[in-house]
């Protein structure tokens, strides 16, 4: 039952499945194109996909990158979030096989979609995050660790700290600093990893974010702070890697 390698298989698989329909989330809901079918069809020529041509990864590798009637470059999104979703499937069921593995991977996967929407469109729709919020409350009545009670206050100290530092920002300096959507995620990742690793997580962020910013300067790029790497995303970058982390140091 618990054997680490047929739950990563397992999960992975699932995730290049799943991340499928994430990609194409990602790529055509900012657009206000429908999302639910996955990328059934050509986003060049609208011809309808079919076969091989469906399958995660592999179909972008075969094809390499283009569409084959058309010619038109496939967006390389959708093989990089496939991937990024198999991984996040094979880690965390190899992490924690069972269902402890199974709610981690809903937390990456979703983690994903919402940090992909902030890079994309600088967009984190609330009725993501309430799916990641209710799922992370979920995973916490099923007795998956940390405790409900951790995961509660997580929710209250995420949301209000941040909310405070948006409101701070606001008064000092009289424009938005913070997007609407980050204390309400950062609430949400409250949920999943109860409140004592939320300050690492905002360190790992605030570091990733102050790095990739010295990136693009060594590259010679201008860094304003317009351009700077949403909060959402790397709230997101930080916090499946500490649910890893934990995972792994608990057990
Ligand atoms: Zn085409």
């Amino acid at each position: 039952m618990a054997d680490p390698v047929a739950w990563a298989a397992g999960l992975g698989l699932l995730g290049a499945i799943l991340g499928s329909f994430v990609a194409t989330l990602v790529v055509r809901w900012p657009q206000g194109r429908s999302v639910l079918r996955g990328r059934s069809a050509c986003d060049g020529c609208g011809r309808t996909l079919g076969g091989l041509e469906l399958v995660p990864i592999v179909s972008f590798a075969l094809q390499r990158g283009r569409c084959r009637s058309c010619g038109a470059a496939i967006d390389p999104r959708h093989p990089t979030v496939e991937l990024l979703a198999l991984g996040i499937g094979a880690a965390s069921g190899w992490a924690a096989p069972g269902l402890e593995g199974v709610a981690g991977a809903v937390f990456g996967w979703l983690l994903l979609a919402l940090g992909g929407l902030d890079l994309a469109a600088l967009w984190l729709p609330d009725r993501l995050t309430a799916i990641l919020a209710a799922a992370g409350l979920a995973a916490g009545l099923l007795g998956v660790e940390p405790l409900l009670a951790d995961r509660l206050i997580g929710s209250v100290a995420g949301f209000g700290s941040l909310w405070l530092v948006g409101w701070s920002f606001h008064r000092l300096r009289g424009r938005q600093g913070l997007g609407g959507g980050d204390p309400k995620l950062f609430g949400a990742i409250g949920l999943w990893l109860g409140w004592r690793l939320l300050p690492a997580v905002l360190l790992i962020a605030c570091l990733v974010g102050l790095g990739v910013a010295a990136w693009r300067l060594l590259l010679g790029r201008r860094v304003a702070g317009s351009d700077a790497m949403p909060l959402g995303t790397l709230l997101a970058l930080a916090a499946y890697p500490a649910w890893l982390a934990m995972i792994l140091m608990s057990g």
